[in-house]
């Protein structure tokens, strides 16, 4: 199972390197290459997702991403941009679909900002899809920076954009996960002001007649994000675009106490995939030892499900995250009194003692 690893920038550096520890004590035959990508693939190679990146990543049988961005690169022209890279990475592999679940942890329902009531037992699933809508759209009125300043615009656009193909297959891809769990989607749009949602609507309800054991509501995205804080647990599979999913994901990802928590899976049409935390690279806490690792950790758990096909492997991951929570351990972003604080590393060294002490449980 060959693994490109690409830490990128910030907490991703350090919050990988507690996964990579992770499925070293596996007992599974991991090939994991390491590359650099974002702002330390920009300051070695002068681009954010060199060429030899790409090939390693479209080579692997999957791809862990840790973070990329630092607010030092917002100065840079917008290809240049560490941010880029990611982008690149889903377009280049054609990773159309994020899974973005969010669970919350019996043990974690006081670090939500929310009455334990309104999220025990939370368990959702996002799908966000990935390569259309605004982010891609052309064409793009460009800023192009010089010497660090923006000179002389007085306005800028981007396109929203939609294909039938691209909403068909993310559509059929949460009415197969909705089978799997309770045959719910929610699909979520603004069909009552675009036109590229009114579309969207259309084809996702076409989408469904081919799913009649599934059953399928619209939600307007204003109303989605008002119901996710308000009574979260009505929802079950929601599908959304690229925009939208990528707000409602962090929405979503903060019910459950911290973004630190979250992990996500980008996959594409062959099951190959690129597992990374939901957060980004957190400049205001890297270096200091603090961030959570769980999320890089259970990505690694996804990453086993989706693309390697190691359920065993993933339950093992999980269930030693649960006993780890358990015990007490905390970093800073879901610490509670009476809890103990640990760092980024002595949670990865917990939840390496957890794994090598549990045995392997059917699933
Ligand atoms: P962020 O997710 O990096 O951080 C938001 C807040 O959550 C910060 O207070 C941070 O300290 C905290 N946080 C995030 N992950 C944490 C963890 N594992 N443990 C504890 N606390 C954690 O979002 P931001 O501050 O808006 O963006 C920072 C940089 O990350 C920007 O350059 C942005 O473009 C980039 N970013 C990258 C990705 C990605 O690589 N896929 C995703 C989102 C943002």
């Amino acid at each position: 199972m060959k693994i490109a690893v690409l830490p990128g920038d910030g907490i991703g550096v350090e919050i990988v390197a507690e996964a990579v520890k992770v499925m070293q004590v596996l007992d599974l035959h991991f090939e994991l290459e390491h590359a650099l990508v974002g702002g330390a693939a920009y300051e070695a190679h002068g681009h954010p997702l060199p060429e030899s990146t790409l090939k390693l990543a479209k080579d692997a049988d999957a791809v862990l991403f840790g973070a990329v961005g630092d607010w030092k690169y917002d100065t840079l022209d917008r290809p240049l941009r560490p941010e880029q890279a990611i982008l690149g990475l889903r377009k280049n592999l054609g990773l159309f679909a994020n899974f973005r679940p969010a669970i919350c942890y019996e043990e974690l329902v006081g670090a939500s900002s929310l009455k334990p009531a309104l999220i025990a037992g939370l368990d959702i699933l996002i799908i966000r899809e990935l390569t259309g809508d605004i982010y891609f759209g052309q064409p793009r009125g460009r800023r192009i920076a010089v010497d660090g300043h923006f000179p002389g615009s007085e306005e800028a656009f981007d396109t929203m954009r939609y294909s039938r193909p691209e909403i068909e297959r993310i559509a059929h891809v949460a009415f197969q996960a909705a089978q799997k769990r309770s045959k719910r989607v929610t699909s979520v749009d603004k069909a009552n002001v675009l036109e590229t949602f009114q579309f969207w609507k259309d084809v996702v309800t076409e989408v469904s007649q081919q799913y009649p054991d599934v059953a399928l509501d619209h939600m307007y995205v204003d109303n989605a994000a008002m119901q996710l804080v308000k009574a979260p647990k009505k929802f079950d599979v929601v599908v959304t675009g690229n925009m939208f999913g990528d707000i409602l994901s962090d929405e979503a990802a903060m019910l459950t106490g911290s973004i630190g928590m979250l992990p996500s899976a980008s996959l594409n049409a062959q099951q190959q995939g690129l597992y990374e935390p939901s957060h980004g690279s957190a400049p205001d806490i890297a270096g200091k030892g603090i961030a959570n690792p769980l999320a890089t950790i259970l990505s690694v758990a996804m990453m086993l499900r989706y693309s390697l096909h190691q359920p065993l492997a993933a339950n093992r991951i999980e269930s030693a995250v649960k006993q780890v929570l358990a015990s007490g351990l905390r970093t800073t972003d879901i610490y509670a009194d009476g809890n103990t604080r640990v760092s980024t590393r002595q949670m990865g060294d917990a939840v390496v003692a957890a794994l090598t002490k549990t045995t392997i449980t059917k699933g």
